[in-house]
C-alpha cells in the first residue's frame, strides 16, 4: 500500500471522540471545504455577482468535477457530468437507456434495490404507459431472469441494507449479450471500491457524492453515458443547460454534445465547490488501498462482534469480495441498540425492519475505530443498555 491513511485522516475534521462509522449515509466534513465555501461565496459570488458564471468557472464545473469523480470510478474523459440529485439521474438514465432499446418494455431490477431507484422507475413506466413494467426479483435471481424481453437492466451495485455487492462485469456481460442496456448505481460503490466503467463496458451508471465522495448533504449526483452512446442517448429531461445552445434561446430542443445533454437546469455552484475541494483527498489516495484497508477493516469487524454478540446476527456476505465497505447485523430491537450506540459515541445508522448498518470508509476510520466501535457495542449488548423507551423513539431520519 502507498497510501498514507494517517495523511488522509488530517483531511478531515470529525468531532473529537466520535467513531463515524456512517460515511455511506453522510460523509464527514473535508477540512478543506470551509475555506473552499468562504472562497466561492465572498471572492466569486460576493465580487464578481454574475460574472462568476464566466470569471470564475462556474459554467463549467460540473464537468471537470465530473472528470475527477469518473477517474474514479474507471469512466472514460468526457463521459461524467455532476448535478441534480440521484433519483433524478436514475430517472434521466433510464429514460434514455429505454429509449435505445426499442421493442422491449421490461425494467429488470431486484428487491434489494434503494426503494427510489424503483420509485422512479415506477413513476417513469407509468408516464410511459404502453405496456412498460418494473420487474424485481430476489438479488440472487437477477442472472437467470435477464431474458428476451427485458429492456434495461437497473441495479444498485451494493445493496443499502446489507452490503451485498453484485458482479457488474458478469451482469452487465450477460445483459449485453441478452440485448438489454445497463443502469448502474454507484451510490456505495463511488469512492468505497474500484469501479471499472470502461472495462466493465457499462451503458449508464449514477450515484451520489454525498456518501463515501464527502460532498456534504444535498451535494450533486453524477451521471455517465458510456461514449459509444453518448450521441444517441437523448435526454427525457431536457432543461436548457444541456441544450446544445443554451444561450441561443431557441424554442426548439436540440440536445448538446456526449455527456452535456445530460446538464438540466443550473447547476449548485457551492455543493460543486465543495465536492470539488473534497476529491483533493484521491490526489493522495489510491482506490485499490481504500479497498484493501476496507476488507480489513470490515473482515476484523465481523470477527470481534460475532464474538462478542453472539445474539446479533451477521446480515452481509461474508466474503469481503461479495460485499461493499458496510457491515450489517440484524436484530429486532436494531433501532434502540442503534441508539444506545450513537449515545456512546459509536455512530451508525439503522434500516428498517431489523438492520443496523456500519459503514467503514478508510480515509478516516482505521483499526482503532473497529476495537472502540466493537467494544461498546460489546458493552451495549451484554448489559442490555439499549432496553430503554427513550432509545425506541424513532426520529424522522433514521
Ligand atoms: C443514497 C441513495 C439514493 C438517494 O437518492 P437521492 O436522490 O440522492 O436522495 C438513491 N439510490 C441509492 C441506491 C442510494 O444509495
Amino acid at each position: 500500500m502507498t497510501t498514507d491513511f494517517a495523511a488522509t485522516r488530517a483531511m478531515f475534521e470529525l468531532p473529537e471522540g466520535i467513531v463515524y462509522l456512517d460515511g455511506n449515509s453522510l460523509g464527514p466534513l473535508p477540512r478543506a471545504v470551509p475555506e473552499r465555501l468562504r472562497r466561492t461565496v465572498e471572492e466569486e459570488w460576493g465580487r464578481l455577482l454574475i460574472g462568476g458564471w464566466n470569471r470564475a468557472g462556474w459554467m463549467d464545473l460540473p464537468r471537470k468535477v465530473g472528470d475527477r469523480v469518473g477517474r474514479l470510478i474507471g469512466a472514460e474523459p468526457g463521459t461524467v457530468v455532476m448535478g441534480d440529485t440521484l433519483s433524478i439521474k436514475v430517472y434521466q438514465s433510464l429514460a434514455a437507456a429505454l429509449e435505445m432499446v426499442p421493442g422491449r418494455r421490461v425494467i429488470l431490477s431486484d428487491t434489494g434495490n434503494f426503494p427510489s431507484d424503483l420509485y422512479m422507475a415506477d413513476g417513469l413506466v407509468r408516464t410511459l404507459g404502453q405496456g412498460y413494467a418494473v420487474r424485481t426479483v430476489a438479488p440472487e435471481e437477477v442472472e437467470a431472469a435477464i431474458g428476451p424481453e427485458v429492456a434495461v437492466l437497473m441495479l444498485t451495485e451494493v445493496d443499502y441494507r446489507t452490503g451485498r455487492r453484485h458482479d457488474m462485469g458478469r451482469l452487465t456481460a450477460k445483459a449485453h449479450a441478452a440485448g438489454a442496456l445497463t443502469v448502474w448505481d454507484l451510490a456505495h460503490s463511488a469512492g468505497a471500491l474500484p469501479v471499472d466503467l470502461a472495462g466493465t463496458r457499462a451503458d449508464f451508471a449514477v450515484g451520489c457524492s454525498y456518501k463515501y465522495l464527502n460532498s456534504g448533504p444535498g451535494g450533486p449526483a453524477f451521471i455517465y453515458v458510456a461514449p459509444r452512446h453518448a450521441e444517441a442517448a437523448r435526454p427525457a429531461l431536457s432543461g436548457w443547460l444541456g441544450h446544445a445552445a443554451p444561450f441561443a434561446f431557441d424554442l426548439d430542443y436540440r440536445p448538446g454534445r456526449g455527456i452535456e445533454r445530460m446538464r438540466v437546469g443550473t447547476p449548485p455552484i457551492l455543493q460543486l465547490a465543495a465536492l470539488d475541494a473534497a476529491m483533493d483527498v484521491w490526489e493522495i489516495a489510491d482506490i485499490a488501498d481504500v479497498r484493501a484497508r476496507s476488507v480489513e477493516l470490515t473482515q476484523a469487524f465481523i470477527a470481534g462482534v460475532e464474538a462478542a454478540c453472539p445474539e446479533l446476527a451477521l446480515a452481509s456476505p461474508r466474503d469481503p469480495e461479495a460485499r461493499g465497505s458496510q457491515v450489517s447485523f440484524r436484530h429486532p430491537e436494531g433501532y434502540a441498540i442503534m441508539q444506545a450506540l450513537i449515545a456512546r459515541g459509536v455512530i451508525g445508522d439503522f434500516r428498517a425492519p431489523d438492520i443496523l448498518r456500519f459503514g467503514f470508509a478508510p480515509l478516516y476510520t482505521g483499526m482503532g475505530e473497529v476495537e472502540r466501535a466493537v467494544a461498546v457495542l460489546a458493552e451495549v449488548m451484554a448489559g442490555r443498555l439499549w432496553d430503554r423507551d427513550d432509545y425506541r423513539r424513532r426520529a424522522a431520519v433514521t
